[in-house]
């Protein structure tokens, strides 16, 4: 048995190769840049103006109003001390701009514009390469595109860029007892949820399942399962039947199909009997079956590898430190992984923390991790792990 952090380190020091792409800038949220991203020009382009008003020249309260300069116009004008234009938000402004008033602190006679009060120099100008300097690094290779990185690598220009593949996913879970969603239940069964719930954490996260099985717990069909899976999976995700039960046949089967083992059973609650494994650039992640235990260990340890094999610098789920919102105390002997809710900047731990049990999960928004027969005190702060 090996601690959380020595398996982190595992899943962290593993070697990947990664493939990149080139992609439409309208379908590429989420995927991470292969190369740097670099300004082809200052940002603002252009000296211009942040507000729909007047661009004046010289410090004053009286103006002459000489013409008007719209978005997109190009604003081949000059200014002479005590002229202005009527100017609009995002105009080029006009040579020799000493700064723009806001129309609505302004009044006009005919041609002559009257100001509340005197300009500041510069006042809203957006200067040009104020945001950015021409071949300024905007984002680097590495960076996870957000709908704002989508925004800003549109502004400079770019419809096209280049990105490492995102890993295929397969996802196998395993056991007699498991039906359907959607069907009847016999007697003895439960219905199958795990797999629902781990593509759609994946996707949470940007990463899509490619290709679902559900099998018996039969060495033979687990067997052939995992052959067919890895045949085109990066990373093939198992549930179920990795602990020590006379019907846990996953390990032994991965064993069969040349899989290494790179460790198997971590000292945590939940998640104990968690396996990961390497067969060249293929990885394995066998979870255990209770759908809390799964998904915990999804996030803890699986969510890490997608983020590393689809060239993320992302290293896993974002860490906060909180207080507690009352006292607990964690009676386990192993160190902990509680499912919590984060409010107003303080952390619940939530009842129900069995590793079946998944509602708590699904209430809350946080995993807490304490240390083994550990109490808190309200107040306390812990490490919290965000879930979205
Ligand atoms: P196992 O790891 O196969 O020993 O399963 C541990 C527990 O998780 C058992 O109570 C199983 O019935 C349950 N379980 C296993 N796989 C799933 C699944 N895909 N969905 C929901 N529960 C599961
Ligand atoms: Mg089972």
């Amino acid at each position: 048995m090996i601690t959380i952090e020595e398996a982190l380190g595992i899943i962290k020091d593993q070697e990947v190769s990664l493939k990149t792409e080139i992609r439409n800038l309208s379908d590429c949220l989420g995927f991470s840049l292969s190369e740097d991203i670099l300004a082809s020009f200052d940002m603002p382009s252009f000296d211009n103006s942040a507000m729909d008003g007047y661009a004046l020249c010289g410090i004053s309260k009286e103006y002459h109003i000489i013409g008007e300069v719209a978005a997109g116009d190009s604003g081949e004008l000059t200014l002479k001390e005590g002229e202005a234009v009527r100017i609009f938000t995002g105009a080029k402004v006009p040579e020799n701009t000493t700064a723009v008033m806001m129309q609505e602190k302004t009044s006009l006679s005919g041609k002559q514009l009257f100001l509340e009060q005197e300009p500041k120099k510069g006042q809203s100008i957006r200067k040009k390469g104020e945001e950015l300097k021409k071949n300024q690094v905007v984002f680097e290779k590495g960076y996870t595109i957000t709908p704002a990185g989508i925004g800003m690598i549109g502004s400079l220009g770019i419809d096209k860029v280049e990105v490492f593949k995102k890993p295929v996913i397969n996802l196998i879970t395993t056991g007699n007892e498991l039906v359907k969603p959607g069907n009847p239940k016999p007697e003895g069964h439960i219905y199958e949820s795990n797999s629902y719930a781990l593509a759609a954490a994946g996707e949470n996260y940007g990463f899509s399942c490619q290709d679902k099985k559900q099998i018996e717990d039969d060495f033979e069909a687990i067997k052939t399962g995992i052959k067919k899976s890895l045949e085109t999976a990066d990373i093939l995700i198992l549930s179920g039947g990795i602990s020590v039960g006379d019907y846990d046949f996953v390990k032994q089967a991965l064993e069969e199909n040349g899989v290494e083992e790179q460790f198997y059973k971590v000292f945590q609650k939940p998640g104990k009997p968690l396996y990961f494994g390497r067969k060249e650039d293929k990885f394995v992640f066998a979870l255990p079956g209770n759908p809390a235990s799964s998904l915990s260990c999804f996030y803890i340890y699986v969510l890490p590898l997608l983020f590393k094999l689809s060239g993320s610098k992302k290293s896993g789920l974002e860490a906060y430190s909180f207080p507690v919102s009352h006292n607990y105390e964690n009676k386990s002997d192993r160190p902990s992984f509680l499912k919590a809710k984060i409010t107003n900047a303080k952390a619940e731990i939530l009842d129900g923390q069995g590793s079946s049990m998944i509602l708590s999960m699904a209430l809350g928004n946080a995993l807490v991790f304490l240390e083994a027969e550990t109490p808190v005190k309200k107040g306390d702060t812990v490490k919290c792990f965000l879930i979205s």
